[in-house]
């Protein structure tokens, strides 16, 4: 293989050969290609798109570039979700315990925060002592005893992918959707899991905010899935506007908590029932739609999701207790409330803007590694189409110092906006549309 001449034909728009691609990423994989090389590639893949055939054969050595998890042993149809990423996501909090203590084995593993948006690693560590180093042993160990683990994606998990990743973050090629479908796909497919459900985030605070590119990631994913022969169901939510109040790490997990009580923000509860209901589907535990929704808001509400996490917490090392009295999570010393500055409806609570800002305060990572501060973030109540009147509270900072909480502040001033008129503040549906292997269908809210 000449590798420049690979490059140039991607470059050009042709189509590789399903061994040029193996021997392209192969050759990267074992460290016989440089960097520049295969950032030269993935900006022509970002521009040209992959084929089918291509997609197929990347997924193929990513996907086999390290171990792929063997959960026979667990009895059941195993199911996972993944969200593409959003601001103020803490869905997973809710979803596994909630679908595992109706009796489907969730096998979790998650991510860090990436750019602007949260991850699902980083809220569960504000719990303290909760650990997500778990070893596949532990992993696979856990899940036998209470159909629950979520653990960080370990070295031996498509390993290409860490080295893909990392790379396309530095050179302007995330934004892709055969390098995020094949990026999120293999992993999903190492991991062990029956069926998978995805929650695709649409909107400014979305990777893809466009709703026709959410689609088209939509449909790669579930075909990639098919192809593997995994059943893979994905909504597509709205990610116009934070999902719930909190943004930042303890106070997502405190509001997961309520959420876990039966008392979370109304559209938390939606998107969590709503991708329940998917996973009992699919995991046969549930006859039709209405009855898997039905079953998820009794676990909800009867306690029965809020017992499965306390297990899960409690297997993972984490202190319980903060079940009952969330202030066992760290707090932020400097507390400063944002006021609405006239009178007006609210048309925008722009995620992107909050998401930055909360890595700012120090929710969020800006290199690799770094530490995080757990306690910071945001507590914002505005919702766009809220009448508001001058003076009133619309959220608050909680920040490690007076500094960060004026330029919270100032970020919240940017990223809350009020119109003086009556306006017509037009949010995306928080649900909009369902799409399997037998198409897009626009979302109708279920019974
Ligand atoms: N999450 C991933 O794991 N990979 C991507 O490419 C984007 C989001």
């Amino acid at each position: 293989m000449i590798v420049y001449h690979t490059i140039e034909r991607k470059r050009d728009g042709e189509e590789l050969s399903p061994e040029e691609i193996a021997a392209f990423f192969g050759a990267y994989a074992e460290e016989r290609l440089p960097d520049y090389q295969m950032a030269a590639f993935l900006m022509a893949v970002y521009f040209r798109g992959l084929s089918r055939r291509e997609l197929a054969a990347l997924v193929d050595v990513m996907l086999h570039s390290g171990v792929v998890v063997d959960l026979t042993s667990v009895p059941g149809v195993k199911v996972d979700k993944h969200s593409t990423g959003g601001v103020g996501d803490k869905v997973s909090l809710v979803l596994a315990p909630l679908v595992a203590s109706l009796g489907v084995p969730v096998p979790m593993m998650a991510g860090r925060g990436l750019g602007h948006t949260g991850g699902t690693l980083d809220k569960l560590e504000s719990i303290p002592g909760f650990r997500t180093d778990l070893t596949l042993d532990e992993f696979r160990a856990q899940l036998e005893r209470i159909g629950c683990a979520i653990m960080g994606q370990s070295a031996e998990i498509v390993p290409l992918d860490r080295r893909l990743y990392a790379l396309r973050d530095v050179t302007g090629t995330v934004e892709s959707i055969p390098l995020i479908a094949s990026s999120i796909m293999s992993k999903k497919l190492a991991e062990g899991a029956d069926a998978l459900v995805l929650d695709i985030k649409r909107g400014s605070g979305a990777f893809l905010p466009e709703l026709d590119r959410a689609l088209e990631l939509a449909e790669t994913m579930v075909g990639i899935g098919a192809e593997h022969g995994r059943e893979v169901v994905a909504l597509l939510t709205a990610m116009d506007r934070p999902l719930g109040y909190a943004v930042g790490n303890a106070l997502e997990a405190e509001e997961a908590i309520l959420a876990l009580q039966g008392e979370g923000p109304e559209d938390l509860r939606e998107v969590t029932l709503a991708l329940a209901t998917e996973m009992l589907v699919l995991a046969g535990v549930a006859t039709d739609a209405a009855a898997a929704r039905a079953a998820a808001a009794g676990a909800l509400d009867d306690g029965r999701a809020l017992r499965c996490m306390e297990h899960v917490i409690e297997a993972q090392g984490g202190n319980p207790a903060v079940l009952e009295d969330p202030a066992i999570l760290p707090q932020a010393p400097v507390q400063r409330v944002f006021t609405s500055p006239r009178d007006g409806t609210v048309t925008t609570v722009e995620p992107r803007a909050i998401g930055e800002a909360a890595v700012a305060l120090g929710a969020g990572r800006t290199a690799l590694g770094a530490p995080i501060d757990p306690a910071v973030g945001f507590h914002i109540t505005a919702e766009p189409g809220d009448r508001v009147a001058a003076g009133e509270p619309l959220a608050t900072v909680h920040a490690r110092t007076e500094a960060d909480a004026e330029l919270g502040v100032a970020a919240l001033a940017r990223a809350v906006r009020i119109s003086g008129e009556d306006a017509d503040a037009a949010p995306l549906p928080l649900i909009s549309h369902r799409v399997t292997t037998e198409g897009v269908e626009v979302w109708t809210a279920r019974p």
